[in-house]
């Protein structure tokens, strides 16, 4: 998979993408991912790429003219295009898992007031998406958020050790919040572990498993 990142602030992608799982999966060239400086679409020497709202209000508006020739220029063939956006629909698991079969997206961070939206009007945009009911300073959040949870979808992005296939909101797990985890020492401050976890019998073990999947 190839994803283009449009943003104002390139450097908030350092750390989440360039760190553990989402890294390694770009050196084994499981994704691509390319993250490029909206003001470079700029207009005039001061690269202006907002302007005040028709109508008036507080914030900026992001420019239609700058961030369609920005998204005409990188684009690819088969394309989905994406603007995070507090107004869009909530990312949930089946849409992460749709998501993960695109062979190009395109993830557009607004800031400010948000963006013209003659830019979805116009056809530039396929979708727009909100990780949740608040409102954030910019999209570049949103972003990782979505890269990070469909990364783990594409095939080996995963170790066998971090299977995407049964956890929470996962089709095996019936869309429910997934069962409790416990791990050594089976006692810890008189906290012990369910005696089923450490009987060994493993049709048991998924009996309590899906009973305690909410
Ligand atoms: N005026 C907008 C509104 O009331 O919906 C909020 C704009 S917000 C300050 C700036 C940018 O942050 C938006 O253009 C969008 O890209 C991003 N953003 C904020 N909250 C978000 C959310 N919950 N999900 C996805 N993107 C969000």
């Amino acid at each position: 998979m190839h994803i283009d990142i449009l943003t104002l602030f390139p450097g908030m992608f350092n750390g989440p993408l360039t760190e553990s799982i989402i890294q390694r999966a770009q050196n084994d060239k499981l994704v691509e991912i390319s993250i490029h400086n909206l003001r470079n679409w700029g207009i005039g020497t001061h690269k202006q790429v907002d302007d005040e709202p028709y109508g008036g209000g507080a914030g900026m508006v992001m420019r239609v003219d700058v961030i369609s020739k920005a998204i005409e220029e990188i684009k690819k063939e088969n394309t989905h295009s994406i603007y995070l956006s507090a107004r869009g629909e909530t990312l949930k698991q089946e849409k992460v898992e749709t998501l993960s079969n695109e062979k190009n997206l395109l993830l557009l961070c607004g800031h400010y007031e948000g963006i013209d939206q003659r830019i979805m009007e116009g056809g530039w945009i396929d979708e727009e998406i909100s990780i949740g009911n608040y409102v954030l300073t910019g999209g570049e959040l949103p972003a990782m958020v979505l890269v990070d949870s469909v990364c783990r979808h594409i095939p080996g992005v995963l170790g066998k050790e971090e299977s995407a296939l049964e956890e929470s909101f996962s089709k095996a797990l019936d869309r429910k919040r997934e069962y409790p985890h416990y791990t050594r020492p089976d006692e810890f401050d008189g906290l012990k572990v369910p005696d089923v976890l450490l009987s060994g019998h493993h049709a048991e073990i998924e009996k309590w498993r899906k009973e305690n999947s909410l």
